[in-house]
């Protein structure tokens, strides 16, 4: 189950995860109202609850996780996210990082290979609250030629290379903030697209990432 009911105590540790995550770099004043605004002990099993607030990744079931708040700050920032801003993002998992995007006033369309997780996704918690998120079950590698082209794309789990079609849907201009493989972790990559089908590249630091998998999981 879980908790529907957002107390003054889980507000305290919400706030103090925003120091947190101000502590370790973050700056953007948005992406840290956006956290703020958002009860992320709603997105996981009431077990939980306590440790909610915790700076870690959490299990989802399926063998996934929902990020840690840092590294969604972390890729939000990256981003720039402005309202109206189209995002494709690969890898729904818990829908968290999904609805800190639309908190900002983006319009999302999240893609998940996981087939029960996408199913659990339909009776997600803020789903009047963000009409604004649409969810795809598929393979986030072939990304959706039907909706392109993006103002940016965000990958939340470990790539192997830079998926070509993701870079065909996105603008010229836009950014594609994505963790590529380098051993055991992942280094933050942000790809600004440029005219004639080539990219930019910025490195930033090092994650974690639970793999990109191609082809979908029917269960
Ligand atoms: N953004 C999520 C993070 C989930 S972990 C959150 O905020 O909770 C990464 C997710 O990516 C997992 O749910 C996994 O099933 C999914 N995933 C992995 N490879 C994928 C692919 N090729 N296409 C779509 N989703 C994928």
């Amino acid at each position: 189950m879980k908790p529907t009911t957002d107390s003054y105590q889980h507000k305290g540790l919400r706030n103090r995860l925003v120091n947190t995550l101000k502590e370790k770099g973050i700056t953007d004043e948005n992406v840290l109202k956006a956290i703020n605004n958002i009860p992320r002990h709603f997105f996981l099993d009431s077990a939980f609850d306590k440790i909610a607030y915790e700076d870690r990744a959490f299990p989802i079931g399926e063998g996934q996780t929902i990020s840690q708040p840092y590294t969604v700050a972390y890729q939000t920032q990256l981003l720039e996210v402005k309202p109206y801003d189209k995002i494709l993002e690969i890898g729904t998992g818990s829908v968290y990082q999904a609805s800190v995007l639309a908190e900002l006033g983006a319009k999302v369309f999240t893609i998940e290979r996981q087939k029960k997780l996408y199913e659990i996704n339909k009776d997600f918690v803020f789903k009047s609250k963000y009409p604004n998120i649409k969810f795809f079950y598929g393979d986030g590698f072939q990304g959706l030629p039907t909706y392109a082209l993006f103002d940016k794309v965000i990958i939340t789990a470990a790539a192997p290379f830079i998926p070509p079609k993701l870079i065909d849907q996105l603008k010229v201009g836009g950014y594609m903030v994505i963790p590529v493989d380098v051993g055991p972790f992942q280094q933050m990559l942000r790809l600004t697209k440029l005219a004639g089908g080539t990219y930019a590249e910025e490195r930033f630091d090092n994650f974690s990432f639970v793999p990109m998998l191609e082809g979908k999981s029917g269960r």
